[in-house]
């Protein structure tokens, strides 16, 4: 019969390049902040998964259509996706902020009047951009994956990107030659999703193994392997 619980493979999907939250390290090895934490959680649960590096759009898309039975993806619990899937309980704190290349000119949202700014498809940052192109007259490109639209952003194409803050500094700690300007806005959490009402049982098992590793200091761990503050 079908496998049920513990016996079966949980098929989770994820972005391919989101540092520090996932990304291949200098060794080609599939790593970072969601990985190891998903590692972790189902050691601690005692499930097996198979993981997916679809890109962001891809995964969430993968879960809608019963592709995926999870996403772990620095995937952000936003109103309108809490309508669409159950979130885990938030394991990070984020929000979207506005990056340039290194000593643009570009310093404030007005300065972006009849520029072009890089987006990644079906992000918060995406939705952020789109919120506000009209009023500062942007225009935006949409990339599928970070790195292309980070590098659209390097080589000059775009103005601007909008992107996570803890991706960015990540970024800016990792050497990229780009900047944040401004304030950061209003973000929301990470969670770890699934189908809503379809997968409670994953879902409990996040939720239980995070609480685990949060009590028995793994999480901070973890944490603290890919975030210097
Ligand atoms: N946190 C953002 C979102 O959920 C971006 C996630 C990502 O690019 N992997 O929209």
């Amino acid at each position: 019969g079908r496998q049920t619980g513990k016996s079966k493979t949980f098929r989770i999907a994820t972005d391919t390049t989101f540092s520090p939250f996932e990304f291949e390290d200098v060794d080609g090895n599939f790593t970072g902040i969601d990985v190891e934490l998903l590692h972790a959680i189902s050691e601690d649960q005692g499930f097996t998964f198979e993981l997916q590096s679809l890109g962001f759009d891809a995964a969430v898309t993968a879960l809608e259509s019963g592709q995926a039975d999870g996403v772990i993806a620095g995937m952000s619990i936003t109103p309108d996706r809490q309508a669409k899937f159950d979130f885990s309980d938030p394991y990070f704190n984020s929000g979207i902020v506005m990056a340039v290349v290194k000593d643009s000119s570009v310093d404030s949202y007005e300065k972006l009047k009849g520029r072009t700014v890089a987006v990644k498809n079906g992000t918060e940052g995406a939705a952020f951009a789109e919120s506000i192109a009209d009023t500062y007259g942007f225009t935006i490109t949409v990339f599928d994956d970070s790195s292309s639209m980070y590098q659209d952003v390097l080589s000059g194409s775009s103005a601007a990107c909008f992107e996570d803050y803890p991706v960015i500094g990540y970024a800016i700690s990792q050497g990229m030659k780009i900047q944040m300007v401004g304030e950061k806005q209003a973000g929301n959490s990470y969670g770890f999703a699934v189908k809503k009402g379809q997968n409670e049982e994953l879902l409990n098992y996040f939720n239980e193994g995070l609480r685990n590793l949060k009590e028995n200091g793994i999480y901070q761990e973890i944490l603290d392997r890919y975030i210097v503050e």
